[in-house]
């Protein structure tokens, strides 16, 4: 197991095959007991009614510690006051605070324009109600091409309130030590606790990775793409290299682990377990 608390990252399911998924994989992942689990938000409100639902499911059926995704674009400060007030009611005191993207289609960013804004309203409307955690990016946010206003953005958000961050997914653990260092340097003292993204089908992560600027090293790239079909291979492999990456970060200080699970337990604790062996 783990030296360092782990936290799980859940996307809500929204047909009853989702469910059922989701439902496989909860008993399995809450063996490892982690500290909180989160689900994720769709962008400009898309999962309004889905994640609430999911969040208190996750604590009244499962007994976990769920912690709701916020993003603000296109949101309204009336909807997310309302959020807030449902969550208060569930008794969330974790929340993950984001901007989110501006779906196609969608032409208004709505009452808030970046995630600090949504920080400081939420410290502002519920001062000592939530711990609020962001996101922050080691290979830098997508749009934007200079990674030290990426850091004073960052760092906007902490000055907003905020008490803990969650980076991106990354697979060069340099880029994470790296990034802290810059982060101490320009005055951000608080955890920062790198995502990792357990790698179960190469296709998809490719996808994800080109949309949120992670970047997958050449290596690897070639070494997954070389098992093409053999898909027992590339669990194996990939399940060594994502837990080399946790075990090289949590030996450098890393606070926490969050792992994005897409709601499968197999990927993740394959990487759970083999750090254990080691
Ligand atoms: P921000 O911190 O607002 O930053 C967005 C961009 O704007 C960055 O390029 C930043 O440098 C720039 N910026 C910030 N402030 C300023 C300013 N004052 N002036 C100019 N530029 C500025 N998305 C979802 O839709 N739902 C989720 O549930 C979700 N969960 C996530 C969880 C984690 C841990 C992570 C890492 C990402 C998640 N995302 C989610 C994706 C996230 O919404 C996107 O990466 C989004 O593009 C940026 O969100 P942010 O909160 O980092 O935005």
């Amino acid at each position: 197991m783990a030296s360092v608390p782990i936290s799980f990252e859940f996307f809500p399911p929204k047909t009853d095959e989702q469910r059922a998924t989701l439902e496989a994989a909860l008993p399995k992942l809450k063996a490892i007991a982690p500290e909180y689990v989160s689900c994720t938000f769709g962008a400009g409100g898309s999962t309004l009614s889905y994640t609430p639902e999911t969040i208190r499911h996750l604590r009244e059926e499962h007994a976990l510690d769920a912690a709701p995704h916020l993003s603000c674009m296109g949101g309204t400060r009336a909807e997310i006051r309302t959020l807030l007030d449902r969550y208060a009611e569930m008794g969330c005191r974790r929340i993950v605070a984001l901007r989110g993207d501006l779906p196609s289609g969608m032409a208004s960013y709505g009452d808030f324009r970046y995630a600090s804004d949504l920080v400081e309203f939420i410290r502002k409307e519920r001062d000592g109600r939530f711990h609020i955690e962001v996101a922050c990016y080691p290979e830098v946010h997508p749009q934007s091409d200079d990674a030290h206003a990426d850091l004073r953005h960052f760092k906007a958000k902490v000055d907003a309130g905020a008490n803990g961050a969650i980076t991106q997914y990354f697979y060069n653990p340099d880029a994470y030590f790296r990034f802290i260092d810059a982060a101490r340097r320009g005055g951000i003292a608080i955890p920062i606790v790198p995502g990792i993204m357990p790698i179960a089908n190469f296709t998809q992560l490719k996808r994800f990775s080109d949309l949120c600027g992670a970047e997958i090293p050449r290596w690897l790239s070639k070494r997954l793409h070389a098992y093409g079909d053999d898909v027992d291979s590339i669990r194996e492999f990939a399940a060594d290299v994502v837990a080399e990456l946790c075990d090289r970060l949590v030996a450098g200080g890393a606070p926490g682990l969050h792992f994005y699970t897409l709601n499968r337990a197999r990927a993740t604790l394959a990487v759970i377990e083999r750090m254990h062996r080691r």
